[in-house]
């Protein structure tokens, strides 16, 4: 439940906070409603199949503004939630609940026990990506299936202001009753009756008009008969739930903007007369594939796990999402990949080798002024990536003062540089004991030691490339050769 915390201690940033609202499709100076404290909901995973790296660019994004605001001071109070009901195949009312086909897909025959070890499973792989790629756990994690009194509730309200009409599938909102309908993104609602789809539902009054309860054999008992709530409804009744009435930042993909965030905002300020809902709609741009939308059609949907097989760590596609500003729509190639991963891997050892003991060091404050001023104008992390490297090179600045520099934007970025994934040296750097190398690699590094030592630089080379080709690097370092995996 949502608490209104009384603050102890005034938040005025030195550096205002920008961020980009989709309501005023500008950037804004952010102010929260309550001072030093920041209420935040993110749009979460449909959660009847396994999300891919496209969907995961949504809780990077929401995670980085998350952690800007506590560099700033603020508290944060986040909301994800896990639709595990409601999320039809067409963001409108068209198509079939996802969670069905997922239901379909396993051979299960359509019950709500039978769906939700689904949504257990989905959800839980989705907390393992959040973790896996360095996301802060959000203090609630909302599923739509345990707010369903809310659900009802939001519903008979809107029901009882007059703002919807019942058809024979379900209870619809009367967007005739919401002028402001469609300010989100600037919708054209006579574009959209005049483009309507002859197949849509002929009971809708008007093309946009939503579902707020859809009726149906599976659900739960309503007033308007047995079904489930709208997709909509969902999200606004969890954001009343853990959060309150109303809130600073709403953040979701594009896609959401048109139908899905128009639709709460209808529905949410009808229901409380409270305007705004949410002061601050950031919206991210979308992943592709090798240029190509990742659609399960396409079977392209690669997830964070398919990463991790072909030997990526999850925080190398944290940083290549980190390389791209979240508006800005991102490619993804392996090639793109592997470039972020050699960056990544660069960027590690210089902390874990070239600045190991470097201790006792002082964060220095004209860098963390440039690193905020990068993040508070809009979360401008490729700006924030180039300034670690400024930092790598800066021939002024101590080992022991980069190490505490390097390490105190890690708490904001994320990119295992801390301490605390110093257990992991060995296997993120992809370092391997000589001992444990095979027989014929091991000889080949003894053979190119012995030519090291004669100065036989021609032969040593010769060996590094034979080294190569079994998929080793060999480097010289102060103790020796040392071998990675490549
Ligand atoms: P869904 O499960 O479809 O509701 O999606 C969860 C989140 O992923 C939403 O915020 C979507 O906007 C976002 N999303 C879906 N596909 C992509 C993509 N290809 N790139 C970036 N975000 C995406
Ligand atoms: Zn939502």
């Amino acid at each position: 439940m949502f608490k209104f915390f009384s603050r102890k201690k005034k938040v005025d940033p030195q550096i205002p906070v920008y961020l980009t609202n989709t309501l005023t499709r500008s950037k804004e100076v952010f102010t929260p409603i309550q001072n030093g404290y920041v209420k935040i909901y993110s749009c979460g995973p449909t959660v009847y199949d396994f999300v891919h790296i496209g969907n995961l660019r949504s809780y990077v994004f929401s995670d980085i503004l998350k952690r800007m605001l506590l560099l700033n001071g603020y508290e944060v109070e986040h909301t994800i939630n896990l639709t595990d009901f409601g999320h039809l195949s067409d963001d409108g009312d068209h198509g079939e609940d996802k969670m069905m086909i997922a239901l379909k897909r396993d051979g299960k025959k359509p019950s709500l026990e039978a769906m939700k070890p689904i949504a257990d499973r989905y959800s839980e792989a989705f907390m393992a990506d959040m973790e896996a790629l360095g996301n802060a756990t959000p203090n609630h994690y909302a599923r739509a299936s345990e707010y369903i009194v809310e659900e009802i509730a939001l519903v008979k309200m809107l029901d009882e202001k007059g703002y919807t009409y019942e058809t024979r599938d379900g209870v619809y909102f009367d967007i005739s009753r919401f002028p402001a309908y469609g300010k989100l993104g600037n919708i054209n609602l006579q574009a959209l009756k005049d483009g309507a789809r002859v197949e849509a539902n002929p009971d809708k009054r008007h093309p946009a008009d939503f579902a707020v309860w859809k009726k149906g054999e599976l659900g739960w008992d309503s007033p308007w008969g047995k079904g489930f709530p709208g997709w909509h409804i969902e999200c606004t009744a969890m954001i009343f739930a853990t959060l309150g009435k109303q809130i600073d930042i709403h953040t979701g993909g594009i896609d959401h903007i048109a139908t899905h965030h128009n639709g709460e905002i209808a529905q949410a300020e009808a229901a409380t007369s409270k305007t705004p809902y949410v002061r601050y709609w950031m919206h991210h741009a979308f992943i592709t594939i090798d240029n190509t939308k990742i659609s399960k059609s396409l079977s392209n949907g690669i997830q964070l796990n398919h990463l991790v097989e072909r030997g990526y760590h999850p925080l190398d596609y944290r940083y290549w999402l980190l390389t791209g500003h979240y508006s800005s729509p991102m490619n993804f190639t392996f090639e793109a990949l592997d470039g972020a991963r050699n960056a990544h891997f660069k960027l590690k050892r210089f902390i874990y080798e070239d600045l190991a003991g470097k201790k006792g060091g002082k964060i220095n404050a004209a860098y963390t002024q440039r690193f905020i001023e990068f993040l508070n104008d809009d979360l401008n992390t490729p700006g924030a990536i180039a300034l670690l490297w400024e930092i790598v090179k800066d021939k002024n600045l101590t080992p022991e003062d980069k190490r505490a520099t390097l390490l105190s934007f890690d708490e904001t970025l994320v990119l295992g540089l801390s301490d605390i994934h110093k257990g992991d040296i060995a296997r993120t750097l992809g370092v391997v004991e000589i001992e444990s190398l095979p027989d014929e690699v091991k000889e080949l590094i003894a053979l190119r030691e012995a030519a090291r030592t004669e100065k036989r630089w021609a032969d040593a080379d010769v060996l590094r490339q034979q080294i190569n080709l079994l998929g080793y690097v060999v480097e010289d370092g102060a103790n020796g050769a040392k071998v990675t995996k490549q």
